[in-house]
């Protein structure tokens, strides 16, 4: 038998379920309208809350830091030696985070794989949220620690599976992590509540504020301002690729973590740091948010009226309190094939099903932007009202 079969049938059943992912070419720069296989649609897909993600001024910083260091890094910083660039940026981030110090990795998803596999190991144990995002739970498995998850935004939940896992198996240290704003529902996680547990039983706590950066809090701080939680949330992952309109990860936390994290996180040590340009449009990101929440703002009004537009209409919007905004449709064939009734109407915005969300809660994910205009929402709403008809949905 030929030893490639068995992906060409698992490749095969994804496509009969409907779980096969087409990923679509684009060929304009991230906007409100983006050319997507050609054709002019509207962006309801991607994380550029902001709309930093083609902004003049981000776009000259990064042409600027080529000019003046060229365009690769050519080894990893602990080797060949950090760009005084990274070292502002991370100073640059504390100070907007109002934390102690940070780190920059390639990702956030590299930031998850390196904090938590340099802080926990096989003596350890892990609570873990149950619908974490997969760098979490990828990360949980590298360090070797026992993981447990408990149920949901719970934290009584959470309380339980502490007392009754150190009862079953007394642990050395343990770290409770969290998601701050929830990728697929955008709702939010009850930090204070999670802060009272974590804090009755001194463990270490951790959240992942990938959505929340550039969305709560003042002026887009991140949900630990948000519900003012300074200095008792340990450590706080964050995201460049997203509200920053970047790319890059980093990992905010008091100055120990940080320098273990220098010492002992992986992919810091083993791979190569964000380019210059990279690092320098960061800055120029952080600079306009710290001078102005008119896009954050922006990005509100938004979506408070596309969401009650589309209740209005008589859609699902799941429990999001987020700019996420989950147009829940059940069976992933049928989220699929409004998706691409969309795209028909110019609408571009993505069906999401197993594994990423649970079987028989497929949806469409509006990813609603300050880059948004107001038209642009209309517009959006017309097509999801239209193709929601058609195919019985409202
Ligand atoms: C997007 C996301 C990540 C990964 O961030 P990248 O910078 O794209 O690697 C990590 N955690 C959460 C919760 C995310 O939503």
């Amino acid at each position: 038998m030929n030893k490639l079969q068995w992906i060409r049938d698992e490749i095969a059943g994804l496509r009969q379920q409907g779980l096969y992912n087409n990923i679509r070419t684009i060929d304009s720069a991230q906007g409100a309208w983006l050319i997507v296989d050609g054709k002019r649609v509207l962006n309801f897909c991607s994380n550029n809350y902001l709309g930093l993600a083609n902004d003049a001024r981000l776009r000259e910083a990064a042409q600027k830091a080529i000019d003046q260091y060229g365009v690769g890094p050519a080894a990893v910083r602990t080797i060949a030696g950090t760009l005084s660039l990274h070292a502002k940026l991370e100073s640059r981030l504390a100070e907007f985070k109002g934390a102690a110090a940070t780190i920059s990795f390639q990702s956030g998803f590299a930031s998850n794989l390196a904090t938590i596999s340099a802080l926990m190991s096989k003596e350890d144990v892990i609570l873990s949220d149950e619908l974490n995002h997969a760098s979490i739970i990828d990360g949980c498995r590298l360090s070797g620690a026992r993981v447990v998850r408990y149920a949901h935004n719970n934290p009584q939940a959470l309380e339980d599976q502490i007392k009754a896992t150190n009862a079953n198996a007394p642990y050395r240290r343990a770290l409770v992590i969290t998601d701050g704003v929830f990728s697929m529902d955008g709702d939010i996680a009850p930090l204070p509540q999670i802060v009272e547990v974590v804090e009755r039983h001194n463990l270490l706590l951790m959240v992942d504020d990938a959505h929340g950066e550039g969305v709560l809090g003042r002026g887009g701080r991140g949900i630990v301002d948000h519900f003012g939680m300074h200095g008792r949330v340990d450590i706080e992952i964050g995201t460049l690729s997203k509200a920053f309109g970047v790319v890059g990860g980093y990992v905010a936390a008091h100055t120990e973590i940080v320098e273990w994290l220098r010492q002992r996180g992986r992919p810091f040590l083993f791979s190569s740091a964000v380019t210059a340009a990279d690092a320098a449009a960061c800055l120029a990101a952080v600079d306009i948010l710290e001078t102005s929440t008119e896009r954050v703002d922006k990005l509100w009004n938004n979506t408070r009226y596309f969401k009650a537009e589309m209740k209005r209409l008589g859609f699902d919007t799941g429990r999001s309190e987020t700019p996420i905004t989950p147009v829940m449709l059940g069976e992933a064939e049928l989220a699929q094939q409004y998706s691409r009734r969309l795209f028909e109407q110019s609408v571009f915005a993505m069906a999401i099903g197993f594994p990423t969300v649970p079987r028989g809660k497929a949806r469409i994910r509006v990813m609603i932007s300050a880059a948004h205009e107001q038209a642009d929402l209309d517009r959006g709403l017309e097509a999801f009202g239209k193709v929601g008809k058609e195919l019985g949905v409202i």
